[in-house]
C-alpha cells in the first residue's frame, strides 16, 4: 500500500522539478549541479541525474531519492516527507486507520479552528481591535499579522470553550488540547482570556499550540505577562521552536539563524527581511532543539540580553549550543532594547547590529574584563572562574589553547598556570544531563585510502563494464560491499537492486553518478584500473608487513630464535611480492 503510493508520487514527479524549487540547479551534461545545501561551499559539489532520479553531494556525502531530499532540506521526517510530496503529486495517501488517525488528528482541528476563531475576534471583537492597535503601534504589518495569524482571546471565561462546543468538541477534548481548564469547583472555562494569541506552528505550519500575551497597562501588574499551551499530544515546548516553520528555508541559504526571545521580536525581525529567525520563548534551548537547528545551519546569531555571570535559562540554552559546536555569536544591542525596539524605529538599525557581531568569547571576554578588576588578585580570580568554564566548553582543542593564550595574556599570568586551572573546571554536569561529551566528534570519519582506490576503481568499471570478467580475478581484493555490486553487475549485466541492501545501492547510486561525471579519456581508462589495483595490492602487502613487523619485534624481546627466524623468512617473501607487482 505505501510501497505503491511512493512509487505513483516518484512517477508523478521530476527530480529537477523538486529540487529546483529549492535550490538553484545548473545544467552540466547530462546532469545539474548546484552548490551544496547541506554543507558550505563555493564549487558547487551537488549533483542531480534526471535520468536515475537520484542527487549526491561529493562533499558532504548526502544522497538518495526525492524523499531523502525533502526530508533533508525541510528537516522532517519520512512521513511528513511523503505528505508533502503526496500533495504535490496529487496523489492521495491511502487513510490511516480511523483508531490511529483518531486523536492526533482531532487536536490538530481543534487547534485550526481555535486559531481562525483567535483571528476572528482580533479582526471583529471591540477589544480585539484594541489589541490590534497595539499590534499596529509596535510596528506589525497587517502583512504580518496574517502571515503569522495573530489574534485576540476575548475577555470571558467561555469564549472558545463555548465555539468550540457549537461546532460538537466536548470538555475533555478541548482541554486536551491545552485550551481549557476545570476549576476547583468543576466549572469549565478558557486558558487563554483577555490576551493577543500567537499561535504555534510545527514544521510544516500546522498550529499546535498558542502563546497568548497580556498587553494593557493595567494587566501588567497582576497577571502573568505569557500562558503557553501546556504539554499535549501535539505540543512539546522543548521541541518547538517559534518560526522554524517559516524560517527553516531561509536560515539553510543564509547559513544562520537569528535567535531572538519573545513572539513580536521574531515577526518584527522577519518582516524586516530576516526571516531566518526563531523565538525560544524565554525559555532554554533544549538538546533537541539545537539537533533540529543543526539540520539547517552550525551558526547562531542571539539577540538576547544576556548576562555572563548569570545563570538564566537563556545562557544555559547558549552554553550548550556551545558545546554542540555551533558557532554562536552574539547581536549587540543598545542597553534595554529588545529587537522589535530597534526595529520599530529603523529597521536599517538592526541590519547594521547584524553585521556588527561578536563571537561568544569575544563577548564573554569583554563584559567579563569590564565587571571585575584584573589587577588584583580575587579579581583575577573571578575573571579566571567565569571565563574558564567558557573555554572549557570550546570542542575544538586548537580553539581553546587560542583562548587559554588570550586569558593569560589579559590576566598577565603565566599559560601553564591557566592550563593547570583549565584541567580543574567541571562542565556543570552538561555531559551526564544531555549525555554529549564537549569533544564529540563533529565530522564523519574520513575515508581511507584503500576506500577511496576502490571506489575509483569501480567507478571506471561501471563506465566500462566491458572490463568487469577481465579483471573478475581481482574481486577478492575489495572489501564485501563493492565486491557485491561487482559480482552483481557482471552476472546480471545491470544492477539487480533486489539482491542488495539499501546501504549498498546508496553507494551504487553514487558511484555511478561519478561514472558519469569522470572526465576521463577511453585510452587511459586501463591503465587506471591497473594503477588502481597495484595500489590496493600494495596496500594490502603494507599492511601485512606491518603486522610482521611489529610479531618479530615481539619475538625478539621474547628471544624466540625459531619464531624470529620464521617471520624474517615470511617477511622476505612478502616484500618480494611488493617489488613483483
Ligand atoms: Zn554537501
Amino acid at each position: 500500500m505505501l510501497n505503491s503510493s511512493i512509487d505513483e508520487i516518484k512517477s508523478r514527479l521530476d527530480i529537477i522539478e523538486v529540487i529546483s524549487s529549492y535550490i538553484k540547479l545548473q545544467k552540466a551534461g547530462a546532469n545539474y549541479r548546484a552548490v551544496c545545501p547541506f554543507h558550505s561551499e563555493k564549487k558547487p559539489s551537488f549533483f542531480v541525474s534526471p535520468a536515475r532520479q537520484i542527487w549526491h553531494c561529493f562533499g558532504c556525502s548526502k544522497g538518495g531519492d526525492i524523499f531523502r531530499f525533502v526530508m533533508e532540506i525541510e528537516g522532517v521526517e519520512f512521513g511528513d516527507a511523503l505528505r508533502i510530496l503526496a500533495q504535490r503529486a496529487g496523489v492521495e495517501l491511502k487513510r490511516q486507520p480511523p483508531e490511529l488517525k483518531t486523536e492526533r488528528k482531532n487536536l490538530y482541528e481543534i487547534c485550526e479552528i481555535a486559531s481562525r476563531f483567535f483571528e476572528k475576534q482580533l479582526e471583529e471583537s471591540k477589544s480585539g481591535k484594541e489589541a490590534k492597535k497595539y499590534l499596529l503601534d509596535r510596528g506589525i504589518s497587517e502583512e504580518s499579522l496574517k502571515k503569522w495569524r495573530v489574534g485576540y482571546a476575548p475577555d470571558v471565561w467561555q469564549g472558545l470553550s463555548d465555539f468550540l462546543n457549537s461546532r460538537g468538541y466536548r470538555k475533555e477534548e478541548i482541554e486536551k488540547a491545552g485550551l481549557g481548564l476545570t476549576s476547583e469547583k468543576g466549572s469549565f472555562y478558557d486558558r487563554f482570556r483577555g490576551r493577543i494569541i500567537f499561535p504555534i506552528f510545527d514544521l510544516n505550519s500546522q498550529v499546535v499550540g498558542f502563546t497568548g500575551r497580556i498587553f494593557k497597562e493595567k494587566d501588567k501588574a497582576e497577571v502573568a505577562k505569557y500562558v503557553n499551551t501546556p504539554q499535549t499530544l501535539l505540543y512539546d515546548k522543548s521541541r518547538i521552536l517559534y518560526g522554524l516553520d517559516k524560517a527553516k528555508v531561509e536560515i539553510r541559504k543564509k547559513d544562520f539563524c537569528i535567535l531572538v526571545e519573545g513572539n513580536i521580536d521574531a515577526i518584527m525581525v522577519s518582516q524586516a527581511g530576516f526571516e531566518n529567525v526563531v523565538a525560544t520563548s524565554g525559555t532554554a534551548l533544549t538538546p533537541y532543539q539545537l539537533k533540529i537547528l543543526k539540520r539547517y545551519s552550525d551558526n547562531l546569531f542571539t539577540a538576547f540580553d544576556m548576562d555572563v555571570a548569570g545563570e538564566s535559562a537563556t545562557k544555559r540554552g547558549i552554553d550548550l549550543a556551545q558545546i554542540q559546536g555551533f558557532n554562536v555569536k552574539v547581536i549587540t544591542l543598545p542597553e534595554g532594547l529588545d529587537p522589535a525596539d530597534v526595529i520599530q524605529k529603523n529597521p536599517q538599525d538592526f541590519e547594521k547590529y547584524l553585521k556588527d557581531t561578536k563571537s561568544i568569547l569575544d563577548f564573554y571576554f569583554e563584559s567579563t574584563f569590564s565587571k571585575f578588576d584584573k589587577k588584583t588578585p580575587e579579581g583575577k580570580k573571578e575573571i579566571a572562574k567565569i571565563l574558564l568554564s567558557v573555554i572549557k566548553r570550546i570542542p575544538n582543542r586548537i580553539v581553546q589553547s587560542h583562548w587559554v593564550g588570550e586569558l593569560s595574556k589579559r590576566l598577565e599570568v603565566k599559560e601553564e598556570d591557566v592550563e593547570e586551572e583549565l584541567k580543574k573546571v567541571k562542565l556543570n554536569g552538561y555531559s551526564e544531563i544531555y549525555g554529549i561529551e564537549p569533544e564529540e566528534r563533529r565530522n564523519l570519519s574520513p575515508k581511507s585510502r584503500k576506500e577511496l582506490l576502490e571506489e575509483r576503481l569501480v567507478t571506471l568499471l561501471i563506465r566500462t563494464p566491458e572490463n568487469l570478467s577481465k579483471f573478475k580475478d581481482k574481486f577478492s581484493l575489495f572489501s564485501e560491499k563493492i565486491r557485491e555490486i561487482l559480482v552483481n553487475l557482471k552476472e546480471n549485466g545491470c544492477l539487480d537492486t533486489k539482491k542488495l541492501n539499501q546501504e549498498t545501492v546508496n553507494l551504487f547510486n553514487q558511484l555511478t553518478l561519478n561514472s558519469e561525471l569522470e572526465e576521463i579519456e577511453e585510452k587511459e581508462i586501463i591503465p587506471e584500473i591497473e594503477y588502481c589495483l597495484k595500489e590496493i595490492q600494495s596496500l594490502e602487502i603494507k599492511n601485512k608487513l606491518d603486522q610482521i613487523s611489529k610479531d618479530l619485534k615481539k619475538a625478539e624481546e621474547e628471544k624466540d630464535v625459531k619464531k624470529i627466524n620464521d617471520l624474517t623468512q615470511k617477511f622476505r617473501d612478502i616484500a618480494s611480492q611488493l617489488t613483483n607487482l
